[in-house]
């Protein structure tokens, strides 16, 4: 059985990243028929935001990225939170212990100190030379049992190199020389992200680690200690790494990585994981717009390139609006604009109404927020008037008071009726009928940049029309 795994660090705003990487996870697990699990690696005290657990799995949620098992839906092999598996961690250490694979080392931050400053004066890389793994396991006993505070790191052989058979790269050597005894439990009791990950994998059934590119590095410490442990390794893949468009690593500081910027900006779901689909993967037959049943259906590794893909909100903003016009019902893209239409505090007096204005609007917007920010005149009367809109409208703003008018004495406002009346009026006076209609789109909507004026007369209906064009009429004269 395929399983599969995220296992996100609690410690802030969701990165585009582990959406990226939770997508992979997802497509491989149900190619396979296997089963995509969510654990939260939060023993990292110092960085852990209690908000950010919640945020994660609800951006799962969002995406649609449905998972197994994780910490608020429990599973065979939970707990789900790594800082409520401290004893597992123990048991795994003291294992290593016992083997003569790990050793408890007593220095204090002064002693780590003063070695790292002797490593570097003799030319060597900083870090730790490995003293302790030279006392006497009684001794070693003893001073635990004395409750001495420690550390247990990892032997890590000294000589020779360590493979990781990587599934998209093929074998992947590390000098075994470079390692250094890593940390594996820290003094407090917790793990460090080695020692979690590797036992937490094992013990979950993951037999698929689905991971950034960043963790290779850390990959052969993994290999070494499933090795020492007695364990099967699982299967490894280590994704290209995002990019921004300037070669840059996304950052969340540079606020092109958070998924809630983009969520809130009205990026859909859909949209993203398919533009994320396409970081390193292509579609067999080369088309870019797919769901993600699609893309499981005909996925394979073989298809991934590993040089690391460009995120560029600019594609991003292409493929929401594609999916804006061309993918989602009318159905759907109303009900993922209402909340946007909410938190703005636009009403409307009936879903028919507010269907026919995004239809009207359907091919003028490539993000929900967009959206509300270009049809603001459709839900109320004080939209701002654009400095062009304004322009126009004193050009010819001559025409009002008989359009005005003319308006008034209109049976109703449907198209079969402004249409004829609107262009007559127009040919009357000898002019092109935008000379006639631009004024009274910039009386009417306070932008130049709408649908067709007859939808908008139709749409706006008598009373909000007259109650515009009465109102423009004192801004001629100024
Ligand atoms: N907790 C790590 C992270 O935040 C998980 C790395 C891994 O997948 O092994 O990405």
């Amino acid at each position: 059985m395929v399983v599969t795994r995220i296992a996100p660090s609690p410690t802030g705003d969701p990165h585009v990243g582990t959406a990226y990487q939770a997508l992979f996870d997802y497509i491989w697990a149900k190619k396979n028929g296997g089963k995509f699990i969510v654990r939260v690696e939060d023993t990292d005290q110092k960085r852990y935001d209690a908000e950010s657990e919640n945020k994660i799995l609800e951006l799962f949620g969002w995406l649609g990225l449905s998972y197994a098992e994780g910490p608020d839906l429990g599973g065979p092999h939970g707990p789900y939170r790594q800082s409520q598996r401290l004893e597992l961690y123990r048991k795994y250490a003291d294992q290593l212990i016992e083997s003569g694979q790990a050793y408890r080392a007593f220095e204090t931050p002064q002693e780590l100190e003063a070695i790292r400053k002797e490593l570097l004066e003799g030319g060597k890389r900083a870090g730790y030379d490995g003293r302790a793994r030279n006392l006497e396991p009684e001794d070693s006993a003893r001073r635990a049992q004395a409750k001495e505070p420690y550390v247990v790191r990892f032997k890590t052989p000294r000589q020779g190199t360590t493979v990781v058979q990587d599934e998209l790269r093929g074998p992947v050597e590390f000098e075994n020389l470079g390692l250094e005894d890593t940390v594996l439990l820290k003094a407090d009791g917790f793990p460090t992200y080695h020692l979690a990950v590797v036992v937490d994998d094992h013990l979950m059934g993951v037999s698929d680690v689905i991971r950034g590119e960043e963790w290779l590095p850390s990959a052969p410490i993994h290999v070494l200690l499933y090795q020492a442990l007695g364990w099967p390794q699982p299967k490894w893949y280590h994704l290209p790494l995002l990019l921004d468009p300037e070669g840059g690593k996304l950052s969340k500081r540079k606020g092109n990585a958070s998924i809630n910027r983009y969520r809130e900006m009205g990026v859909l779901p859909q949209a993203l994981l398919n533009y994320l689909g396409l970081m390193g993967w292509s579609f067999p037959d080369g088309r870019e717009i797919f769901s993600l049943e699609e893309m499981a259906q005909v996925f394979t590794w073989e298809r991934m390139s590993l040089g690391g893909s460009a995120f560029s909100w600019d594609k991003l903003k292409w493929f929401n609006g594609k999916y804006i016009r061309e993918v989602l019902s009318l159905d759907e893209l109303t009900q993922r604009i209402q909340p946007f239409l909410e938190k703005a505090g636009y009403t409307y007096s009936s879903e028919q109404y507010l269907k026919q204005v995004i239809e009207a609007m359907r091919a003028r917007f490539e993000t929900l927020q967009e959206f509300v920010d270009k049809s603001g005149y459709f839900f109320h009367d004080d939209y701002p008037t654009s400095e062009k809109a304004l322009a126009k409208l004193k050009e010819g703003g001559a025409f009002l008071p008989e359009l005005l008018e003319l308006l008034t004495g209109l049976p109703d406002f449907l198209p079969e009726t402004t249409e004829p009346a609107l262009k007559g009026f127009a040919e009357a006076k000898g002019v092109k009928a935008g000379a006639v209609m631009q004024p009274l789109r910039a009386a009417l909507t306070g932008s130049l940049e709408t649908p067709g004026m007859f939808e908008i007369l139709m749409l706006l209906g008598r009373e909000p029309v007259l109650k515009r064009l009465a109102r423009a009429l004192p801004l001629l004269a100024d």
